[in-house]
């Protein structure tokens, strides 16, 4: 039997940069997409992030890392550059990676790439001594999560249900149903999509063959108003611009600083961040982690550190904490879980500390792949990303 229309349903859980993405392409491609978030609204999760970067990995040998998040960062460029409004939401200023220790390195043909050596200017202009290793990223810059997240909600033949806490999913039929804590019915529907990152885990666990190792990994950013900055960085001189002025893009390699983007009420911010904190599942924001952010700058941005000292108060530093979900390999489980004793049911989770490069890239290959489209990656790099490499056998 032909059933178009409910065949273009589907039920997405989680409502963060992972599940608005996915609603997001499905909806692009003609489907009706219900998204379920147990939040009253946006921002409860990881992507609540006031600020990240979305920048590529490079290595020597361009490995699968590499490969994906380069495409995943030119997809989430591409969304932005259509969705969100520069300046405000996003901007395209190009990363500085500075390469302590040697770390990072790019791959020997790189032509392809939006990646290269960093030039003096540029190592000049984020403040370091002239000779300090670096990668210069033109194809990179700052995003705000919630706006994407807000954006990619807003799309037509997306409906979002806030407050909906799922508590279990269940086959029924053809149907998933989707229960309450009380074991009311949610929502139906033979496609379901499971978004909800580190929570995933609770709601997958109990269905025959699901083994996807999802784990919670804490992080803090710490930040403050560039308008309180005044005072102190008036003893620091950047060699390119004028004294005191930061540097006029992030830089990343040890953490990273991203300055100049605009808070919610308008003014300029500064951000550093972040702290990596394995096996607890609960974001509180910490006195203790401020401190390490301080340090990770002081490592990153040694003048700028030293100059941002008085910065690390409790009077002045404001705090936000956030789970990331994270898989062994560092890249997301996309796609259908067990296509055979599981039909219909979807995971994109597991964006790690990646999830501004790497969650349209997975909205995408979820939504081509539900639709019977060509996916927008090689299969040999779709491989690395498909839940089913976590099918029990
Ligand atoms: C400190 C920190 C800094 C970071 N910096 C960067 C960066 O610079 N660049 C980058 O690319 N990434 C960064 N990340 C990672 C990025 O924020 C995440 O990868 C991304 O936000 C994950 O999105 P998500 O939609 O998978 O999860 P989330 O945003 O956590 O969304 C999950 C949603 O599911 C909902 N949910 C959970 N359980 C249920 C349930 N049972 N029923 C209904 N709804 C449910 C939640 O309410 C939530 O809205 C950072 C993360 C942290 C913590």
């Amino acid at each position: 039997m032909n059933r178009p229309a409910e065949a273009r349903q589907a039920l997405v859980i989680g409502a963060g940069l992972s599940g608005s993405a996915v609603a997001y392409s499905l909806a692009q491609r003609g489907w009706s997409v219900t998204v379920l978030d147990r939040a009253s609204g946006l921002g409860a999760g990881a992507s609540g992030l006031p600020v990240g970067l979305a920048a590529p990995h490079v290595s020597p040998d361009d490995n699968v890392l590499s490969r994906i998040t380069r495409a995943g960062v030119e997809a989430t460029l591409q969304r932005v550059q259509t969705l969100l409004k520069a300046g405000t939401d996003w901007a395209m200023t190009g990363v500085l990676e500075h390469s302590l220790a040697g770390k990072r390195r790019l791959p020997t043909n790189a032509s392809d790439h939006h990646s290269s050596p960093a030039s003096a200017a540029q190592i000049a202009a984020a403040g370091l001594s002239p000779g300090t290793p670096a990668i210069w990223h033109a194809h990179a810059g700052w995003i705000r999560p919630r706006r994407l997240v807000a954006a990619q909600l807003e799309t037509t033949g997306v409906h979002v249900r806030w407050g909906q806490d799922v508590h279990a999913i269940e086959r029924e039929g053809e149907l998933w149903t989707v229960t309450d804590a009380q074991g009311q019915t949610l929502a139906q529907s033979r496609f379901l999509v499971v978004a909800s990152a580190f929570d995933s885990l609770a709601l997958l666990r109990p269905l025959p063959g699901f083994a996807v190792p999802l784990n919670p990994l804490r992080g803090q950013i710490s930040y403050g108003l560039m308008s309180d900055l005044k005072a102190d960085l008036g003893a620091y001189s950047n060699p390119v611009h004028a004294p005191s002025a930061l540097p006029p893009f992030p830089v990343n390699g040890h953490g990273s600083f991203i300055s100049g983007v605009p808070t919610p009420k308008g003014l300029l911010g500064w951000y550093i961040g972040s702290t990596f904190e394995r096996n607890c599942e609960q974001a509180p924001v910490r006195t203790e982690d401020h401190a390490a952010n301080q340090e990770r700058l002081a490592t990153l941005l040694p003048n700028l550190g030293q100059a941002m000292a008085g910065q690390f108060g409790p009077d002045r530093v404001m705090g936000w904490a956030g789970l990331r979900c994270t898989l062994p390999n560092r890249l997301p489980a996309v796609g259908p879980i067990d296509p055979l004793r599981l039909p219909g049911l979807w995971i994109s989770a597991g964006m790690g500390a990646r999830g501004i490069s790497l969650a349209v890239l997975c909205g995408e290959l979820t939504a081509t792949w539900m639709s019977h489209e060509p996916l927008p990656l090689p299969p040999g790099l779709v491989k690395h990303l498909a839940a089913e490499r976590y099918a029990m056998g």
